[in-house]
């Protein structure tokens, strides 16, 4: 991937980063090497794309879970699509360029802190293989942005800026349910919305065999029968019900934390989109939540995710049941495939997590419990657990060697919970026959090294703001491989310091 900078007098841009080889804007018959003086321009919405029709969409969504009504985009603006050469559709869309007409009582703007943290956050979920929507640059735009960042009466100003993101739609289930919400005269855009992102989307859903058999026992006593052959819009939300439970569980397993996992912010293509106030677990803490505004309930904790997606793929299918797309048969089967599908993938991943051949619930049970009960730091502790041999002579007291850098500040009795649960793990790997270095090898594919913690990502900001962007463009080419060890950047695996406790770093509010 390049890494470019563009220096302008006019916008003062910096081009951060590019996905060229992705997107290919080559197809556009742009210069590749971006030098082209107008690139800034175009990517902060200043001068219109030749041939491009920019727009916001409208949507509304369940927030906190109520329904809020419309929202819309009201600071981002989708410039248009590309098609680059493998035929493949993708949509450029602006950040914080500026009032749309959804803007209701706000700005449209972002702030320079937030758009880091949206491209540096997108860029680390991609690399660490998890769905999600990407960025393309980030533009500085010169222009100061007021900010009451803690809701609390002090606005301040900061620096405002752009990020362009990309993806091949940003369809929401809101973008749905907005329509649904008006009442029978508008229930016919939400069938021609569908039939346009199957069309674009979901083609090989329009074009499913009807000779294919794909009917399904459902209910609880398995008697209902739902035949996706022969209801497309069925076979759709089953298919968007299972992305989203294959995304949740992804982000499970990494120790991401959404922060927002309101019905606005649920992708149809199951891509993680809008980051806000998000989070990677540091010390373990299932209740672990990154959004100061949903501190009262933890509605988006952590653990809560699977549950909430869960409630969010019922909406949806109210909608399109609402819409006379799909029966409620049919809606409630989706919910069902997305509870087995997040059961199925969730468990596979924590089972290559801890180098295992099966599932085991009591191991994995017990692991957790421990995990919370000492606060160990979810990615170093899954890290260092490959180092653990299967040997089962090894001696009780030295049991905990191999996680001592992870069970920091355990007494006595903890240290007799873990090296019970190490024993039993042990016990599991011999069972596996799977040699320790082919397992660490394996292990080290699913468990990251470096995960883009919050106060990381403030310790870019800070300097970000004063000009400096230099660890902006190292935590990138940090996140860019995970899965590596990466000699002398082991500084970016150290816990939070104290600071990184002070609101705005590990907690943030909505949107900014
Ligand atoms: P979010 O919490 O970022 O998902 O935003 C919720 C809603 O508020 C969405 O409709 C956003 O487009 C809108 N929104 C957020 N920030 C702004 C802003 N600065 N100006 C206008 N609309 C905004
Ligand atoms: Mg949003």
């Amino acid at each position: 991937m390049a890494l470019i900078v563009i220096d302008c007098c006019f916008l003062y841009p910096l081009v951060l980063h590019c996905v060229v080889q992705v997107i290919n804007l080559t197809a556009l018959h742009w210069n590749c090497r971006f030098e082209r003086p107008d690139f800034p321009l175009k990517f902060s919405g200043a001068s219109p794309l030749t041939g491009a029709v920019p727009y916001a969409q409208c949507y509304g969504g369940h927030q906190f879970g109520t329904w809020a009504g419309q929202l819309g985009d009201g600071r981002a603006i989708t410039l248009g699509e590309i098609l680059n050469s493998k035929s493949e559709r993708w949509e450029l869309q602006l950040k914080g360029a500026g009032k749309t007409p959804y803007s209701r009582f706000a700005d449209g703007l972002a702030v320079l802190r937030s758009s880091i943290r949206e491209f540096l956050c997108s860029e680390a979920m991609h690399f660490l293989g998890i769905p999600t929507t990407r960025a393309l640059c980030l533009v500085n735009t010169g222009k100061l942005v007021t900010r009451d960042m803690f809701y609390d009466g002090n606005p301040k100003e900061e620096p405002g800026a752009i990020v362009c993101r990309v993806a091949q739609s940003f369809l929401r289930f809101g973008s749905f349910q907005i329509h649904a919400s008006k009442g029978e005269e508008d229930l016919g855009i939400v069938s021609t919305l569908a039939d346009y992102a199957i069309r674009h989307h979901f083609p090989h859903i329009e074009n499913i065999s009807k000779s294919e058999t794909l009917s399904f026992s459902t209910g609880d006593n398995g008697q209902s029968v739902v035949d996706l052959t022969s209801n497309k819009y069925a076979a759709w939300i089953v298919e968007i019900a299972e992305r989203t439970a294959s995304l949740v569980a992804r982000w499970q397993g990494v120790g991401f934390t959404h922060g927002v996992l309101n019905t606005d912010n649920m992708s149809i293509l199951g891509l993680t989109i809008d980051y806000g106030p998000f989070g990677f677990l540091d010390a373990f803490d299932p209740s672990y939540t990154p959004n100061t505004t949903d501190l009262p309930g933890r509605r988006y904790c952590f653990a809560n995710q699977p549950d909430i997606c869960s409630w969010n793929i019922t909406q949806f299918a109210s909608t399109l049941m609402a819409a006379h797309l799909i029966s409620d048969k049919e809606a409630s089967y989706a919910v069902e495939r997305y509870g087995t599908k997040f059961m199925d993938e969730y468990q596979a991943i924590i089972t290559q997590k801890l180098g295992l051949q099966k599932y085991n619930k009591q191991l994995v049970n017990k692991l957790l419990n421990n995990l919370a009960v000492d606060k160990v730091d979810y990615t170093n502790f899954f890290r260092s657990l490959s180092n653990i041999k299967a040997d089962p002579g090894i001696p009780e007291g030295e049991l905990l060697v191999p996680l001592k850098a992870v069970l920091l500040d355990i007494g006595k009795e903890r240290k007799e919970a873990w090296a019970s649960w190490v024993q039993s793990y042990i016990q599991e790997l011999v069972a596996s026959g799977i040699s320790d270095e082919e397992r660490k090898a394996s292990m080290d594919l699913v468990n990251p090294k470096y995960v883009l913690r919050n106060y990381l990502c403030q310790s870019a900001i800070d300097a970000a703001e004063i000009g400096d962007f230099g660890e902006v463009r190292r935590l990138l080419k940090v996140m860019e491989r995970p899965y590596d060890e990466q000699p002398g950047m082991e500084k970016y695996t150290r816990l939070p310091p104290a600071w990184a406790y002070r609101p705005g770093v590990c907690m943030l509010s909505c949107s900014s």
